[in-house]
């Protein structure tokens, strides 16, 4: 069987260096808010390309607080409208909804699956505060007109970068393109921990401030709380296990963009479609995602011929029972999308054999 991804033998690559990392943290006796957070976030902070990057448990917490700090700034207030793909993974539409914001959804592009930067202006109103992208399946979302619009109609640009550390905009690194960009380390990302993880990357000194307190109970100093905060803190082991696999994610980065080159070179079925290819340097193909009308039949013909296949994402948020207020609505692209996405296995451990067996697989889909 081919596996989507196989996590197993992605953690293997560097076994000896994560089992020296996680040793020295257990041997430390020291298993929060130490060297080993001091020294990811500055790696993390000097790769993205931020003076900041504040450590927190997950991705869904980076987004969260990420927008908490603007609001206790008095950046943003309850009731203000964020813009955010309609496309998109639902943590980043919950972090709106969990700060009594308000998620105003843009429909993608068929052909790139982002946000279509010419549908952004339509949906400005005196109460937006943000744009937040989301480089979705590792491809760089940001375009100059988004960077126009913001700067017109003074709205922050905020990103998720859950799927895309790594990728670039011409010299610069998604996640250091706008104020600030929340960040998720979940084990199947293309930056990984062994559990969960997540930061906020930014050059807002007052806002990294905010974030890194808010994530500790709001406390500044011990037992004071001049915030309502929670419990977000990065567990030791994880910044350990984060620091030695930052070292290689562009080499890692670098493999999936190899396969990913194949797939376009050989990839030709006339129901299968895959999004425009973009330079290198500007997708991390966190995931491999194709359209085919015969989505279901596809995926069932590749898992008899033993290829495993995912669906990101099956339900689009609006169509979700958790937003009944939205389920009447009708965002078509974004249907289409979730009716005919399917990604196929790519990362950085996949041998060209098997890259090849599910080529020729697609090309053969009787459908
Ligand atoms: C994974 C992901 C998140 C959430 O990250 P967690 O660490 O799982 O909380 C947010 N947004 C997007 C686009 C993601 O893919």
């Amino acid at each position: 069987m081919i596996p989507y991804l196989d996590l197993k033998q992605v953690t293997a690559s560097h076994a000896e260096e994560i089992q020296d990392a996680v040793r020295r943290v257990v041997e430390s006796g020291w298993y929060l808010q130490g060297e080993e957070n001091a020294a990811f976030e500055q790696a993390y902070a000097s790769f993205i390309g931020t003076r900041h990057a504040v450590a927190v448990a997950n991705g869904l917490d980076a987004l969260i607080l990420m927008l908490r700090g603007y609001m206790e700034l008095g950046q943003m207030e309850k009731g203000d409208e964020v813009i955010v793909p309609a496309n998109t993974y639902i943590a980043t539409i919950l972090s709106i909804s969990e700060n009594g914001l308000v998620p105003v959804l843009v429909e993608p592009r068929l052909d790139t699956l982002e946000m279509d930067p010419d549908a952004i202006e339509a949906h400005i109103t005196p109460r937006t505060r943000a744009i937040l992208m989301v480089h979705l399946y590792g491809r760089c979302a940001y375009t100059e007109k988004i960077g126009e619009i913001c700067r017109k109609y003074g709205l922050k640009l905020l990103e998720d970068n859950a799927q895309a550390h790594g990728c670039r905009f011409a010299a610069r690194r998604t996640g250091s393109l706008g104020d600030a960009a929340a960040h998720s380390f979940y084990p199947g990302k293309n930056l990984g921990a062994l559990g969960d993880a997540g930061a906020v990357t930014t050059d807002d000194e007052d806002l990294a401030r905010i974030v890194r307190t808010l994530a500790n109970y709001g406390s500044s100093k011990k037992y004071v709380f001049p915030y309502k905060g929670r419990n977000s803190r990065l567990d030791e082991v994880h910044a350990a296990v984060l620091s030695v696999k930052l070292k290689y994610l562009d080499e890692d980065n670098r493999k999936r963009s190899e396969g990913a080159a194949y797939y376009y070179q050989q990839l030709r079925h006339p129901l299968v479609h895959l999004p425009r290819w973009m330079e290198p340097e500007s997708n991390v193909y966190h995931i491999f995602p194709v359209l085919c009308p015969k989505r279901d039949a596809l995926q069932q013909y590749l898992k008899e011929n033993g290829v495993q296949t995912l669906i990101h994402y099956p339900i689009p948020p609006h169509k979700q029972a958790c937003y009944k207020e939205w389920n009447q609505r009708v965002y078509p692209i974004t249907e289409q999308i979730h009716a005919e996405e399917l990604s196929l296995p790519l990362s950085q451990v996949m041998t060209q054999e098997d890259l090849e067996t599910v080529a020729l697989l697609v090309n053969s889909f009787p459908g």
